[in-house]
């Protein structure tokens, strides 16, 4: 990076804090504030390490800090950073959880959930087809699952299998993915009667050591895609497994990597356009 590009902050400067706890994990930091120095976009990113019983204040705040343009949200404040705001698109407003919050001049907070255009791009990179064929969620009613579920009916999934421990949020997600998108089935569980294409591991199970693999790989068809959604291991255990299987594989920074531009649209910072954000959030 030239010298003339990189980063000065000043008291014209733009604020964007990035809400977690813990919040010393987060890779964006430095991506966002290249993206900023590059654009030549007055504005920075910092890291804020909130405890969940300080977030609704901190989010309150943000209604009335002038220079703050928006907020990056990441575990666990996504639900409660929904809550938060004062509109959604529909894809959080389905998810129940926002990554991403734009603050509009009136102090108003419109929050976005961009993991599932996130994961969708990565597979799209890596050419993992989704239209037509039948994929597999685990962890589908969490946060990054149900967003991942969505994305991948949007991009034309034939038939979509959730799985989840929790039953009451996988039914009620798949009720609403049904009513969605008619053209995609969707099963809850295996399913009895096909192979899987594509298996999606969106739960946390692979962060630790001893955690059992979250997919069966031996229901897999042969050459099926095997994603995962950790970034810490990025090799989780499943997809050691599957990489020496001979399947395609496509790990968690893959998809935290391509979370910049979508998460720019919705700032309106995105410079290949023309700084509008996507959609008409209500
Ligand atoms: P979450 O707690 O909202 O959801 C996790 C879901 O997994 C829950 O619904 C839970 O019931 C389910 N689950 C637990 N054990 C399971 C099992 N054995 N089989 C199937 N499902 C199971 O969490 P989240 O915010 O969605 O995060 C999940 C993971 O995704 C975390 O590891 C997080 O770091 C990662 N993540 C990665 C990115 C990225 O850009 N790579 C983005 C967001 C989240």
């Amino acid at each position: 990076m030239t010298p003339e590009r990189s980063m000065r902050i000043t008291g014209t400067t733009r604020c964007y804090p990035i809400l977690g706890h813990p919040i010393a994990q987060v890779r964006t930091v430095p991506a966002i504030n290249a993206y900023f120095a590059a654009q030549e976009i007055d504005a920075v990113m910092v890291p804020m390490e909130i405890p969940p019983g300080g977030i609704e204040a901190l989010l309150a705040l943000m209604r009335s800090w002038s220079n703050c343009g928006g907020a990056s949200v990441t575990v666990p404040h996504k639900q409660a950073a929904f809550r938060a705001c004062d509109r959604l698109t529909d894809r959080a407003r389905l998810v129940g959880a926002v990554n991403i919050i734009r603050r509009e001049p009136d102090g108003s907070l419109v929050g976005d959930m961009t993991d599932g255009l996130a994961f969708v791009e990565a597979m799209g990179r890596n050419g993992i087809a989704v239209s037509g064929r039948t994929l597999l969620v685990a962890g589908a009613a969490g946060g990054a699952g149900s967003a991942i579920a969505q994305a991948l009916c949007g991009a034309g999934a034939a038939r979509l299998c959730l799985v989840d421990p929790s039953r009451e949020r996988l039914g009620l997600l798949a009720g609403r993915l049904a009513a969605d998108f008619p053209g995609c089935r969707i099963d809850e569980g295996w399913p009895d009667d096909a192979r899987v294409d594509v298996a999606v591991n969106a739960s946390p199970v692979g962060m630790r050591r001893d955690d059992p693999l979250p997919i069966d790989l031996d229901r897999l068809s042969p050459g099926a895609a095997v994603c995962d959604v950790i970034t810490k291991p990025v090799m989780t255990p499943l997809l050691v497994e599957a990489a020496r299987r001979g399947h395609p594989i496509q790990d968690g920074n893959e998809m935290a990597d391509v979370q910049l531009p979508f998460q720019m649209r919705h700032l309106g910072l995105w410079a290949d356009e023309a700084l509008a954000p996507e959609g008409d959030p209500t």
